[in-house]
């Protein structure tokens, strides 16, 4: 009999809708029998239960183990903190997996180079935390006092972050990082930190990382400083396999990467934790696109790929990234983001590329 896989599906704001219900379209094309429990998260949430992360959509994660979701909106500079972050720390998800690669699309400045590059963020600590003081702040003279020590005035106007980096949730994402490469038979994992500026932070993440490469010797293990690593993946990208970065640099590398390969909206991502894993897209809820059945939903039908292979439905999972790779190199069905002019009148909406991926997974016998 035919497995049937309940997963939790949470919409988002923003972009979110549209790209998740085109991933929707191109699982339930693969002949997945499927049971959506739709949950809300973020401001739709706040508006609908009273809570931004209401407790029935945690137990529906846990319960279910699997969740496929699309962007929440997080406030720049003011209201709530970051639902995602929140979210990832209540699930423990400490895996962040962006894999990016090349397709062939037209408007990537790597179009006739192979980039094949897995970044591996650690997803609970780092600055991302968001542990921060401003003045107003109980502990903010005490932090003062220390600054004022080092010769750092806070008389004028000061705010503070802490970057907290732990032996233990390095240890269990560089871990991770090498299990992966010896499992996907990747050849390298590069570790990329600030270690000469950062010593205690970063320091303890490198060496960890080279405590943990003396278990994986078939593996090359390899470090870069963040700055270097990024001047050297712009000018040989196809020199970069697995790599493993503490929290913040792990975000604004792999959109680096993303935008080496085409774009966020090719760029797919897992938040996977011991017990239960959430597929999202890389890209935000971008609200200006919101509601014109415009942005590429390439990037969550990608992350439902990732969440299939998870499930160990990995034909399935094949079958979406074929039918991806066929109907961007057909050229029929892409939307602005993908071709070489964004006013392109040839372009698609979200719904057509979507429609034309799924009508190509039917298509595979
Ligand atoms: P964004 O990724 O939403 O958008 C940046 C730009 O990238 C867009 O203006 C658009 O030009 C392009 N883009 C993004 N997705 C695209 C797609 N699918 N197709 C084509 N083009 C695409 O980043 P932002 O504007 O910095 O963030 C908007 C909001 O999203 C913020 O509130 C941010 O906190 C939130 N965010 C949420 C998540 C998440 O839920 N996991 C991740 C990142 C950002």
């Amino acid at each position: 009999m035919n497995k049937v896989y309940r997963i939790t599906l949470i919409e988002g704001d923003g972009i979110g809708p549209e790209v998740v219900k085109a991933a929707k379209l191109c699982v339930e094309a693969t002949g997945l029998k499927v049971e959506w429990e739709e949950r809300f998260l973020g401001r739709i949430a706040q508006e609908k239960i009273g809570q931004l992360i209401p407790e029935e959509t945690l137990d529906s994660i846990r319960k279910n183990k699997v969740a496929l979701k699309g962007p929440v909106t997080t406030p720049v500079g003011e209201g709530f903190r970051s639902v995602n972050v929140e979210l990832r720390r209540k699930l423990d998800l400490y895996v962040n997996l962006r894999p990016v690669k090349s397709w062939p699309v037209l408007i990537s400045p790597f179009k006739d180079r192979k980039i094949d590059i897995v970044v591996v963020r650690e997803n609970t600590e780092d600055l991302y935390a968001g542990i921060e003081f401003n003045s107003e702040d109980d502990f903010f003279p005490s932090l003062a006092c220390e600054l004022e020590k080092r010769g750092l005035s806070t008389k004028k106007e000061k705010a503070i972050s802490l970057k907290i980096i732990s032996e233990e949730n390095s240890r269990r994402i560089i871990r991770f990082a090498f299990d992966y490469a010896r499992e996907n038979k990747r050849r390298k994992v590069a570790c990329i930190h600030k270690a000469n500026i950062l010593k205690f932070t970063d320091g303890l993440f490198l060496k960890i990382f080279y405590e943990e490469a003396e278990n994986f010797p078939e593996v090359i293990s390899e470090d870069y400083i963040i700055d270097n690593f990024c001047m050297q993946v712009v000018l040989r990208p196809e020199n970069f396999d697995v790599l493993v970065l503490p929290n913040l640099y792990g975000d604004i590398v792999s959109d680096l990467c993303a935008g080496l390969a085409g774009g966020l909206g090719l760029a797919p991502g897992a938040n996977i934790g011991k017990d239960c894993a959430v597929f999202e897209p890389v890209h935000g809820s971008a609200p200006k696109h919101a509601g014109k059945n415009k942005v590429n939903p390439i990037a969550t039908i990608l992350s439902a790929a990732l969440m299939l292979k998870y499930l160990e439905q990995e034909e399935k999972a094949e079958k979406i990234e074929r039918a991806i790779e066929e109907v961007i190199k057909e050229g029929k069905f892409l939307t602005y983001d993908l071709k070489p002019t964004r006013s392109d009148p040839t372009s698609v909406g979200t719904l057509q590329m979507a429609e034309a991926i799924a009508d190509k997974i039917k298509s595979f016998k």
